[in-house]
């Protein structure tokens, strides 16, 4: 690992700890050159293959981008977004695959999108899932409706 100050070519570690769910390994350094420190963090490669077969690294920022669209007008913070992310980052991490395909990103997003704002849930299922008709709406709406009604039950005193 080279030091990013001065580019020297070697690094000594002088801490190294485990994420609290153990799906990172953060490392503090020092450069023996120059003797700044300087923080490394280690996770699984985890790709995505696309529709059109190009792989690419997963990226939490790309998850956000696509959500947000689907999130306008809608009561949605920045954090909701970035807590959304993660939550798909850390499901699909806990597959243990270090290759997954756009669409199961997809997928997973659909179950906290879900939970975080029922209008945007359908704007994002029906592109992702291609609803080409009423019929889908309405099949996608009852079975949120058929959910509904347990909830509300559950959150009463
Ligand atoms: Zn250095």
């Amino acid at each position: 690992m080279h030091c990013p100050f001065c580019r020297h070519s070697d690094s000594r570690v002088v801490d190294s700890r485990t994420a609290e769910d153990g799906s990172a390994i953060r490392r503090r350094r020092q450069c023996p050159n120059c003797g700044r420190r300087f923080t490394t963090i280690e996770t699984t490669s985890l790709n995505v293959m696309k529709r059109s077969g190009a792989v690419e690294p997963f990226s939490r920022d790309k998850i956000i981008s696509g959500v947000r669209k689907a999130c306008q007008g809608r009561p949605v913070s920045d954090d909701d977004l970035a807590l959304l992310a993660q939550q798909v980052e850390e499901t699909i991490r806990s597959n243990g695959v270090a290759e997954i395909d756009a669409h199961e990103v997809g997928l997973t997003i659909l179950g906290p999108l879900r939970e975080l704002d029922e209008v945007a849930y359908l704007r994002f299922a029906s592109v992702y899932q291609a609803f080409s008709s009423l019929e889908d709406f309405e099949a996608a709406i009852a079975a949120l409706r058929v959910d509904r009604p347990d909830q509300s039950e559950e959150s009463l005193p």
